[in-house]
Order: structure tokens, then sequence, then C-alpha cells
């Protein structure tokens, strides 16, 4: 499987002041050093080399949007934050260049943080194309629909082209669909949110956000254990640090890294990828909070197998 995250904040959409990009700027020319380029491609591997992510990339801003690899070649697009808007572009050409126009959408919860792209999804227009929309929730149709309501949006619902399927599931019953086995699991977060595993080839991808875990709630660890089992990769809503989480923000439907590295070795899960990343954090934070995680992971790992801490940004494509 392949998984491509296009979107990765969470909450709400965020932008990169100019400030911040000149920021950058400085910390390159001054590790440079003086240093003189011949051409643009000189200058572009002395900054791969020598630059940290935080400087010479960027975590991004649009919100959660994760698409896999995999299946039976359908397209296959967890959550629909604002980072569908480039999917949507993307998928545009793989269909001109021969895609089947399917796309199966897998829903976490309905917060607007989550369904913000779909207004935005070009795709809705092809009367050849066909969306599937998979949830856990009843009310998904109505969530969708409200948002293009014309208090809110220009484009109604009722206007879109595509053939449009509606799919609730029940949590716990393994279902296959877009050529993966795909079961649901309830998580603790206002007005309900579920955590997907997917499964194809003997891989295991889980996409679990907008979980708030409850450290004195064993019974509900030992089932998320149970749910990221021996999974090849978890991404995880690691959206606070657990000072965050244990003092300021208990109860706002969220995790931390901490609590995603403690599941993921009970699971013996292989690799973590840390997602949902909170809006006010800058590129430095988001850097400095997977350093701690990975000092972390190497701390606590005991018998564990070793679990390799990826951080999600827009842009990034992990190989399962
Ligand atoms: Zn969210
Ligand atoms: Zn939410």
């Amino acid at each position: 499987m392949l998984v491509r995250f296009w979107g990765t904040r969470g909450s709400l959409p965020v932008a990169q002041h100019a400030t911040a990009i000149q920021a950058k700027i400085a910390k390159a020319l001054v590790a440079a050093g003086g240093h003189v380029f011949e051409s643009e491609a000189e200058a572009s591997a002395f900054a791969a080399d020598n630059l940290d992510f935080a400087t010479y990339g960027a975590y991004g801003g649009g919100t959660s949007c994760v698409e896999i690899e995999g299946g039976d070649g359908s397209f296959i697009v967890c959550d629909m934050g604002s980072g569908l808007r480039e999917f949507g572009l993307d998928s545009f050409r793989r269909v001109a260049a021969g895609h089947a126009p399917v796309y199966h959408f897998f829903l976490s919860h309905l917060h607007w943080d989550h369904i913000m792209g779909f207004p935005f999804f070009g795709p809705a227009f092809n009367p050849a194309a066909t969306i599937i929309i998979h949830s856990g929730h009843p009310d998904a149709e109505q969530a969708l629909r409200r948002q293009q309501e014309e208090i809110s949006f220009p484009v109604p619902f009722d206007w879109l082209r595509a053939k449009f399927e509606f799919v609730v599931h029940k949590p716990g019953e393994a279902f296959e669909a877009a050529g993966l086995k795909v079961t649901l699991t309830t998580q603790y977060h206002s007005h309900d949110s579920y955590g997907y595993r997917f499964e194809a080839g003997g891989k295991a991808v889980i996409y679990s956000t907008d979980s708030e875990h409850k450290a004195d709630n064993m019974d509900a660890e030992a089932a998320f254990e149970a749910f990221f089992a021996e999974a090849d990769l978890v991404i995880c809503d690691t959206m606070y640090s657990l000072g965050d989480t244990v003092s300021l923000k208990q109860d706002w439907g969220h995790s931390s890294n901490v609590v995603a590295v403690d599941l993921c070795h009970g699971a013996r899960a292989k690799r973590l990828v840390l997602f949902h990343h909170e809006p006010t954090y800058t590129d430095e934070d988001i850097q400095r909070m997977h350093g701690e995680t990975i000092r972390y992971e190497e701390l606590v790992r005991g018998e564990s197998p070793p679990l390799e801490v990826i951080c999600a940004y827009d842009g990034l494509a992990v190989t399962v």
C-alpha cells in the first residue's frame, strides 16, 4: 500500500505568514555561511543535506485528508478536510491518464475540519464519477448537504453530477470495500468519531484521528491496542503534548504523542505517524515534538519491537 498525506493539520487550515518564511530564509543564509552556489540545483542539494525540515520544508496547513493506494484501483480517501481540494485536482490528472473515476471516502466524523474540502472537490461535478461515502455516522449525508445550503455556500449539493452512495457501517463488523478489508471502531470525541483499520496483501494501515484516550480507562486502552495490533502503519491523533493533555486540554477530544507511542508499543505496531497537528504550532514546534516523541519511544520501548515515528506533512507519501 502507499499512503499519501494531502492534509495533516487539525481543527483549522493554517497558512504561513511572511514572517515565518523570512525566518526560514534568514536561517538558511546563516547556515550557508557565505558559501557560493553555481546554480539553484546546487543550492537545493546543500539545503537538503544541511537544513532541518522546519527550515527547508513546512508541515503544511491543509486539514485532514489521507489517500491510500493499494485496493482494487478505486481512489481511497480518508476524510474530506481542506487537503481534499488538491487531491481532487491531482485525481483529474490521473483520471485523464486512464484511472477509473471511482472514489471511496471513509469519514472519521463530521466536524468541519474533516468535511470542509468537499464543496471544493471538483470530481463531484463529473457525471462519469462514482462517489461512495463510508461512515459510522447515519447523519453523514445530512452534514454534507447542510454545509452546501445557500446560507453557507453558493452551490447546493443537488447541483453535483457524480453518482453518490452513502454507506453506514457498524463498528466491529469487518467489510470489503475498494478491494480492502475494513473495520471501524468507535472513538471518544464529541458526536463520536470512528477509527479505521484497512488491510490488504498482508499489510494493515490504521487511520485513527480525533480520538481522546483516557489514561484511567484500561479497558478502552486494551480495546485500542487490539484494534492497532501488529499494524504496519498507525496514523494517530497527536494534536497535543502530554503536558497540554493532562492540564489544559482534558476532554477536548484529542490525544498526545505520548499516549500514541504507548498504544503502538502495546499493539506491537511497526510505524506511527503523528497527525492532526495543532494549528497554533509553528513548524519548529512540530519538529521539536517529533524529536521528543522519538526520544520518548526509545526510553520506554522496553521489550516492545522498535517503533519508527514519522511526522506527517502535506505532501508526504509513505510506502507500507
Ligand atoms: Zn479534527
Ligand atoms: Zn473533531
